[in-house]
């Protein structure tokens, strides 16, 4: 049951084949047996308490296609009942007094959750080891990292620990552990999904979205999870739509861009080998491959290093020890008290990014940094443009790698913050010009250690394309069986 996509469990319950709570329980068993450290707060009563419920709604013909569907949110998104920590210790007991947008769409659409996933702390990394509670494995090879910030969501959904679960991608958070764990996942156009309650990194970057086995899979949850929400002053106001509706539409003349910056020198050949491997298979449903260029990509590192600290600086000034959060015990004064609360609350790498985004916004060096920072932003997002909208445009989605390399081991870059940054070179772009962008698995890396490390492609689309790239991978998906993988 646990290897079921959402799709097949949701027929299952529809049919009375299972029961949510039945379902809950299989679910529940597995997290407690796994030792990925991808959960950090499992509360079975009130799980199995939603998966009544959620009978109750499928016994009295009042269910939609996620009812009693177990999912699981990732701890950035504040939930009433589990505790949100956004992996950090400054909110180690935090419980939220409301639910996020997301995850009351969710509740309303009688989704049961499972609890609370481990992640980088405040969303801020590549590798999951910036979580207070410790890094998650990757399930495929436990030695591995299993990306980042949402490496607990696409663990557990690798690991068959939930068919579904939300994460966040403010630089390429959804994106890149879905690749380095062997899922899918997309991140929508900026302001599709409410960040209200999503606990804020870098709010002009930050959006929502889910993972989960398959592209169909994941449109159904897009169905729930996006749409206005006054709450937000970047929801986008905009009809309801359906995300699956073109999931069977032929590749038929599909122009497909491959960007030459996504090929260059840093990417790894094995990572190559597998991303190349997928555009043939495009080639053979029938798209054509457009060779194009996205020259500012390079830039895309300097300037989200500057854009999301100096954001991250302003947004986590709330934490001060007075309203919420870690407080120190011991203190003078007041400014002693708020020194001391965020000292011990942040760790390092979160304390970086303060520093950085404090020193970018100063007097004196805001224009030298953040101001030319937004000037290239706006560079990026014309590089895009160019090849994706208007008369000249030379193709309908744009495809290449989402990681240079495959899941690099546990502990090899936490030195070296810089490396970790270098890694985020294919994600970084989509995220500064607001496009929706996903990732599908497409194979294998060469040279097993403990475990395969698979590979995922990246498909970035214009504004609102949601439906489209779910189309393309859809397609894939069809025609392949990388996504039915499992790890050992
Ligand atoms: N790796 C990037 C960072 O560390 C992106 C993180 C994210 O998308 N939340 O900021």
């Amino acid at each position: 049951m646990h290897k079921l996509t959402l799709k097949e469990l949701s027929a299952q319950l529809q049919a009375r084949k299972i029961s949510a709570t039945e379902l809950a329980t299989l679910f529940l068993d597995r997290i407690e047996a796994s030792d990925l450290n991808a959960f950090l707060h499992v509360d079975r009563a009130l799980t199995l308490a939603q998966a009544q419920a959620a009978d109750a709604r499928l016994a009295g013909n009042e269910a939609g296609p996620l009812t009693g569907i177990p999912i699981a949110h990732k701890d950035i998104f504040v939930t009433r009942n589990w505790r949100t920590t956004a992996g950090s210790r400054m909110l180690q007991d935090y419980v939220s007094p409301f639910d996020a947008t997301v995850v009351e769409q969710f509740n309303a659409a009688g989704t049961v959750t499972l609890g609370k996933l481990n992640c980088d702390e405040f969303a801020m990394g590549s590798s999951n080891e910036n979580s207070f509670y410790g890094p998650v494995k990757n399930p495929w090879d436990k030695t591995a990292i299993p990306g980042g910030s949402s490496g607990g969501s696409a663990a557990a959904v690798a690991a068959r620990l939930a068919p579904a679960a939300t994460a966040t991608d403010t630089g390429g958070s959804i994106r890149q552990p879905a690749s380095l764990c062997g899922v899918t996942g997309i991140k929508p156009t900026y302001g599709s999904v409410s960040r209200y309650g999503m606990i804020a990194f870098a709010s002009s970057l930050d959006q929502g979205g889910p993972i989960a086995k398959t592209a169909e899979d994941c449109g159904l949850l897009l169905n729930a999870m996006t749409g206005f929400d006054e709450r937000d002053s970047t929801s986008l106001q905009r009809p309801k739509e359906d995300f699956t509706r073109s999931l069977n539409q032929s590749l038929q003349g599909l122009r497909i861009g491959v960007p030459k910056e996504f090929f260059g020198a840093g990417l790894a050949a094995d990572v190559e080998a597998a991303v190349r491997g997928a555009l043939v298979e495009f080639e053979k449903l029938g798209a054509t491959l457009v060779d194009i260029s996205l020259p500012k990509t390079e830039l895309s590192i300097p300037v989200y290093y500057v854009i999301a600290p100096a954001e991250a600086s302003s947004n986590l000034s709330r934490f001060d020890g007075v309203r919420y959060g870690h407080r120190a015990a011991d203190y003078k004064d007041l400014a002693d008290m708020y020194k001391k609360s965020r000292a011990e609350g942040f760790g390092d790498e979160v304390k970086r990014r303060i520093l950085v985004g404090s020193y970018v916004l100063s007097h004196g060096y805001y224009d030298a940094y953040y101001l030319q920072a937004q000037k290239i932003r706006r560079l990026i997002a014309q590089d895009f443009q160019s090849a994706l909208a208007g008369p000249d445009r030379q193709c309908d989605v744009i495809m290449g790698p989402v990681s240079p390399t495959v899941a690099w081991d546990l502990g090899d870059k936490t030195d070296d913050p810089v490396a970790n940054y270098l890694a985020d070179i294919f994600t970084l772009s989509t995220s500064l010009a607001g496009l929706p962008g996903m990732s599908i698995p497409c194979g294998f890396g060469q040279g097993e250690k403990n475990g395969k490390r698979p590979v995922g492609l990246q498909i970035i689309g214009n504004y609102f394309d949601e439906a489209r790239l779910l189309n393309v991978a859809h397609q894939f998906q069809q025609a392949t069986d990388w996504h039915l993988r499992e790890p050992a």
